[in-house]
């Protein structure tokens, strides 16, 4: 039939190209399964839009993101790995083979590794959607050009947010760190560098209510939440690093997750579904780094290759 889906069938599929998906299909690829990935939405995931990162064993010097993931996907296809730029519409858990639809293809595995991650959490505040892309940004790597010379704040607390406020100070004018608290969440090596850095201010215990422009962002609307004043603050643009949202929607009433959506998984990055394993942010709350989700990566397909050669004994 003319509208039929053309039907792709493997052992082994990846959803997902971030460290988690790329370090299994490496693994993968060398026990010669050839894994075929795709990639999602975000190719190479959220460490694709960190400008360097310091902290992956081997780079002395720091790597920058988006490099490091083409490394990662260079090495996974050396091996025979396939990478492929769609994105999963639907998957069927409920029987072998595990079915996964997307606009074009049918997609068929005996197992199925999960690694889609997380996406940033949003505030939901009025403003915040209409001018995404006109001053407001989760993503100073990817924007934080377009604030050259301009006063800009940052909405968080955490590691992400004095991050990308310490990286976005290399074009504006000035960052101002928003706080729903008086005490910082991150870290305290970025806890000094912010603190420490003259283009830094912090507005303490207040959260935005509000995001205010015409054409682009003007201002936000704060609320003190011990004292309850409002007061408007002018600025060119938001950066909000309030936390993720882990992308399990897919996955919903089909497989074990914990209650924020993390897909749950034992020891051994088993889920409730035998030869469905999830590794990365997916299923980790905790630690999001790419050194992490990359060593879950790896030991989902480890596990992911011992459950397709047990397929094949028994
Ligand atoms: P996070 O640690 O969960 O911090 C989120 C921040 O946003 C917190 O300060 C939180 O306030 C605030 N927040 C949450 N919801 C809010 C809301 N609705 N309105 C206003 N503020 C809100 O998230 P993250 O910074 O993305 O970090 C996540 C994980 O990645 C952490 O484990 C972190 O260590 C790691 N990470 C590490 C690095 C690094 O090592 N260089 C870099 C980035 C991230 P409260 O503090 O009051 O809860």
């Amino acid at each position: 039939m003319a509208n039929e889906k053309e039907v792709v069938q493997r052992d082994l599929i990846i959803l997902g190209s971030g460290p988690a998906g790329l370090s299994a299909a490496i693994y993968a690829a060398r026990a010669n399964l050839n894994p075929l990935i795709l990639t999602g939405m975000s190719l190479h995931g959220q460490a694709a839009t960190t400008d360097t990162i310091e902290n992956y064993p081997g780079f002395p010097e720091g790597v920058g993101g988006s490099e490091l993931g083409m490394l990662f996907q260079t090495q996974a296809e050396r091996f025979g790995a396939e990478v492929i730029m769609d994105y999963a519409t639907s998957v069927d858990l409920s029987q072998k083979p595990i079915k996964i639809e997307s606009y074009a293809k049918e997609y068929q595995c005996e197992s199925l590794i999960i690694t889609t991650g997380a996406d940033p959490r949003k505030l939901g505040i009025p403003g915040e959607k209409e001018f995404t892309g006109k001053g407001v940004s989760y993503c100073g790597t990817c924007d934080g050009w377009f604030f050259k010379d301009k006063d800009i704040v940052v909405v968080g607390g955490g590691d992400s947010a004095l991050e990308e406020g310490l990286f976005l100070t290399r074009f504006a004018n000035s960052v101002t760190i928003i706080h729903r608290r008086d005490e910082l969440r991150a870290g305290a090596i970025l806890r000094k560098r912010a603190m420490e850095h003259p283009k830094i201010k912090f507005i303490w215990d207040s959260v935005v209510t509000e995001i205010i422009g015409n054409e682009a962002v003007n201002a936000v609307k704060l609320k003190n939440v011990k004292t309850d004043e409002v007061t408007t603050h002018d600025t060119d643009g938001i950066f909000i690093f309030i936390g993720h949202i882990p992308n399990s929607e897919l996955f919903k009433g089909q497989i074990e997750m914990d209650q924020a959506g993390y897909i749950v998984t034992n020891g051994v990055m088993e889920t409730s579904i035998p030869g469905v394993f999830a590794a990365g942010e997916i299923t980790d709350p905790h630690f999001r780094q790419v050194i992490t989700s990359a060593g879950m990566g790896a030991a989902a397909a480890i596990q992911a290759t011992h459950y397709l050669e047990n397929l094949e004994a028994a």
